[in-house]
């Protein structure tokens, strides 16, 4: 199979899934699978996680995966992702088990290479997924975008430890800390971008089943920060919830749009 056959294949998969979860009145939860229970250790970890169902398939044989080091990135010009993302808004904090996730209404977007992509929602990793230089950040925030093709634009922002985040503070007060779904509470979505827009490019996947090589990734070079108490106050509900970086294999990996 080549490359392009078996992104297509992949893709159809995706969309088969997102399409179940959508059916299912889960449209904001469209990118958590419904499909075999899986996790960040031991048997179900992500070393199995190709293994624990076909609808997982290409978490163990994709070429496409992530995340990935962010190391020797080819210097590219670029427009940067133009973020129509609403001053204010509101989200429901959510605990779906493997995250906190915060669902938002429609009304927020990014414009990527002429494709406008809507806000879903954003949850957090930590540590960071994608590494810098080699190197893990205390956390990782991303914020899923979606196309009315199907297609995802998911923006990553890195959080190392610093000074409070004002921005995660009424979702921290909110979070619930079991699998649950917690309150709505407003959402400033621009306050979570660092000031430098300098950012990655590159072609990937979901990091969790069904690891769906869909994604147009866009991760900030700059981190942001949160108090050492906010990142343990995460860390206490997800101790561990990234998935190890995956290799590039044959693809580019740009960073532009500063
Ligand atoms: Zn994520």
């Amino acid at each position: 199979m080549n490359t392009i056959d078996r992104r297509t294949v992949l893709r159809s998969t995706a969309f088969a899934a997102i399409g179940c979860a959508c059916c299912g009145g889960l449209s904001r939860s469209a990118l958590a699978s419904d499909g075999a229970a899986w996790s960040f250790e031991g048997q179900t970890g992500p070393a199995h996680w190709g293994s624990l169902g076909t609808e997982y398939a290409a978490c163990g044989t994709g070429v496409e995966q992530s995340p990935i080091d962010l190391a020797s990135a080819i210097p590219a010009e670029f427009q940067p992702a133009a973020l129509r993302w609403q001053d204010d808004t509101d989200g429901q904090v959510i605990n779906n088990g493997h995250t906190i996730q915060v669902n938002v209404p429609n009304g927020s977007a990014v414009k990527l290479d002429g494709t406008t992509y809507e806000l879903l929602q954003f949850h957090f990793h930590h540590p960071s997924e994608h590494l810098i230089d080699g190197k893990a950040l205390a956390m990782e925030a991303h914020f899923v975008h979606r196309s009315a093709a199907g297609g995802l634009a998911v923006l990553g922002v890195m959080i190392g430890e610093g000074a409070e985040n004002a921005a995660l503070a009424p979702i921290w007060s909110a979070m619930p800390k079991e699998k649950s779904e917690g309150p709505v509470v407003p959402v400033a979505l621009k306050a979570f971008l660092p000031a430098d827009r300098a950012q990655f490019r590159y072609a990937g996947s979901l990091t969790t089943p069904p690891c769906s090589e869909i994604v147009n990734w866009v991760a900030y070079k700059t981190p942001v920060e949160a108090s050492r108490a906010q990142i343990e106050a995460f860390a206490t509900l997800f101790p561990m919830n990234a998935r190890p970086v995956q290799p590039l294999n044959r693809r580019f990996l740009l960073l532009g749009g500063g």
